[in-house]
Order: C-alpha cells, then sequence, then structure tokens
C-alpha cells in the first residue's frame, strides 16, 4: 500500500498552531506583520504572491504588500528594504524572486535584516543553518522535514537522496538532512545536472527528495521499493485546461507510485507547506522581534 501524501491536510495543521501562536502574540499586543515585495510582471510571481498575502489573513498575520514596477532602478528595491527593515510593525520582509535582471539578488538578499528574513537566504541565516543554530528554516526544505516528520519517516540512519542544489530548496535541504537534529542525522547525497550516474544514486536511496525542475524526470525505474519520494518540483506545462497549462512535478507520479511506500502529488504536496513555513517563520520573527515567548512546535 502507498501513501498518497496529502500536503494540504498537513499544512492545515501547521497554520491552525501557528495561527494560535499568533493569537497569543495578539493577546500581548504584538500583531504579526509580513511584508510582501513584488518587482515583477509574471503571472506566476503575482499569484505566489497573492496566496501568501491570503494565507497571512487566515493566520491572523497582517500582510503588507508592495509592488515595484519591474523597469524602475534597483535602488528603489533597495529603499523600499531600507525602510521595512526600519518599520516595527513589519517583523518579515519577503522580496518574491526572481527580481529584474538589472537587480542583484545577492544585494537584495543580504538587504534584508537578517531578523526579519523570514525566507532565510541572508547569508547569517544561511551561515546559523549550516552551523546548526538555525534561526529561520527555508520554508520550503522546511516544509519537506514536516512532511516527513507527519508521515513518521525517520531519517536517522537512512540514505537520503536530493536532487537539485539550489540555494533555496536542494542545499538547505541537505544542511537540514544532515543535522545532528530531528528531521536529520541522514547520510546524504546531493545530486545535479552534473552527476553522472543519477538512477544509481536514486536507486540507493531510502528517501528522494526531487527539485530539478524538470518535469517527469525521475521514474520508477530509478527508484528502490519502499522508497519515500518527495516532489518538489513544479513546472507549468502546455495542456488542454481551462488555464492552457497544467502543473507537473519532477517525478513521473503513476510509476514512482509503484515502488514508494509514501510519496506526495503535484500539486497539493510540498506546495502548501512553503507557504505554511512561512506563516510559521513570520510568527517566529515577531516572537523573537517583541520578546513575547511562543513555542513553535
Ligand atoms: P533551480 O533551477 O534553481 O535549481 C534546479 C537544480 O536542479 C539545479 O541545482 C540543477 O543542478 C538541478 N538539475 C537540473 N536538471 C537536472 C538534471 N537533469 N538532473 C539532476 N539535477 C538537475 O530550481 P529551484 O528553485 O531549486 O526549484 C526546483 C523546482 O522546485 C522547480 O520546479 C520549482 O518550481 C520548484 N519549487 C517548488 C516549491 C514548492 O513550494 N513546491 C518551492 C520552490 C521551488
Amino acid at each position: 500500500m502507498t501513501t498518497i501524501i496529502d500536503g494540504n491536510e498537513i499544512a492545515d495543521r501547521i497554520r491552525a498552531d501557528v495561527a494560535e501562536r499568533a493569537r497569543r502574540l495578539n493577546d500581548e499586543g504584538v500583531t504579526p506583520g509580513l511584508a510582501t515585495v513584488l518587482m515583477s510582471d509574471d503571472g506566476g510571481s503575482k499569484t505566489y504572491v497573492s496566496m501568501k498575502q491570503r494565507a497571512c489573513e487566515e493566520t491572523g498575520i497582517e500582510g503588507i504588500h508592495h509592488e515595484i514596477d519591474p523597469g524602475e532602478p534597483a535602488e528603489v528595491l533597495f529603499d523600499r528594504i531600507d525602510r521595512l527593515n526600519e518599520d516595527p510593525a513589519v517583523h518579515g520582509i519577503l522580496v518574491q524572486m526572481p527580481v529584474p535582471d538589472h537587480v542583484d539578488t545577492r544585494t537584495v538578499l543580504e538587504r534584508i535584516d537578517p531578523m526579519k528574513d523570514v525566507d532565510g537566504f541572508h547569508p547569517e541565516n544561511v551561515g546559523r543553518l549550516v552551523a546548526g543554530n538555525a534561526r529561520y528554516k527555508p520554508c520550503t526544505p522546511h516544509g519537506v522535514q514536516k512532511i516527513l516528520a507527519a508521515c513518521d519517516v525517520d531519517t536517522e540512519g537512512k540514505d537520503a537522496v536530493v536532487v537539485g542544489r539550489s540555494d533555496i530548496v536542494g542545499k538547505p535541504m541537505a544542511n537540514l538532512f544532515v543535522q545532528r537534529d530531528q528531521g536529520g542525522n541522514a547520510t546524504v547525497t546531493v545530486c545535479h545536472s552534473r552527476t553522472a550516474d543519477l538512477a544509481a544514486k536514486t536507486r540507493e536511496a531510502d528517501v528522494v527528495v526531487a527539485a530539478a525542475g524538470v518535469p517527469e524526470m525521475i521514474d520508477g525505474e530509478m527508484l528502490s521499493d519502499g522508497v519515500t519520494v518527495i516532489d518538489v518540483g513544479i513546472t507549468r506545462v502546455e495542456a488542454d485546461t481551462e488555464k492552457g497549462y497544467e502543473l507537473v512535478g519532477d517525478v513521473d507520479f503513476e510509476s514512482a507510485k509503484e515502488k514508494a511506500s509514501a510519496i506526495t502529488p503535484v500539486p497539493g504536496g510540498v506546495g502548501p507547506l512553503t507557504i505554511a513555513m512561512l506563516m510559521y517563520n513570520t510568527v517566529k520573527a515577531a516572537s523573537l522581534q517583541s520578546g513575547v515567548p511562543v513555542d513553535l512546535p
């Protein structure tokens, strides 16, 4: 029997926990605030930001949305970040990526006050994560850990294969798996576009996290019986649907399901967790900045 993991259900439970902590902060006169900044005309980015804002509303977080015309110079974005850094009502700042080509991504990430960096991408927060002293775990890999915990998949002593080495998913995922901590203690292999024989690696895995952004690149032939498969990939593929596209993961679900003991679907797997963990980090940020403790699970 293969478990089809319901990411929405797990995310709902986390959001309810986070909303309860937000209420506790509110009782102490602290309203958690998340500023989202969009400097893009891309439809996908707009959708993601509005989903994040909607999640704020549902969680008792004050969502403050800022839009900057993508034709504006980089300084406009930097000035906006500076103002948000100074604003005591803002506990978390999220600049929706990607930013336009004339804006340097690294400069953006370094400009955000590390205490307000709820994405966990500032070098200070990356360093803390690697050192085993994370302040804000990046939302998607943190969400993957929550999924595995919810499904009683213990990573200790297991072989975890992460496909993808990006700064936002692959690398932090590998770093979380390798920590001497709950949800860690795994033996980790990181695969990427230059990996010589991907299938040889994935076949050795007890847990595969696919985050390459290549539709259905991992099929059942590349997996061993009993593996847990977490599909982070989301690619819009043209399709004869109302929207003209469908969302496709990195895993060929039908053949992988035959091998897996548990597997996430796309959509409805990792995606909802990413947003839930953003709410989690925002409430944590409000707690850290206000000094009002909340015991986030
Ligand atoms: P990215 O493009 O920055 O990184 C992709 C990584 O995959 C690279 O490190 C590359 O080396 C590796 N890769 C590419 N082709 C490969 C191949 N053939 N074999 C092995 N490795 C290969 O992407 P990203 O930002 O890490 O996102 C990855 C995917 O996850 C995308 O589809 C993205 O949309 C999705 N994503 C989903 C969520 C979510 O909430 N579910 C969040 C973030 C990203």
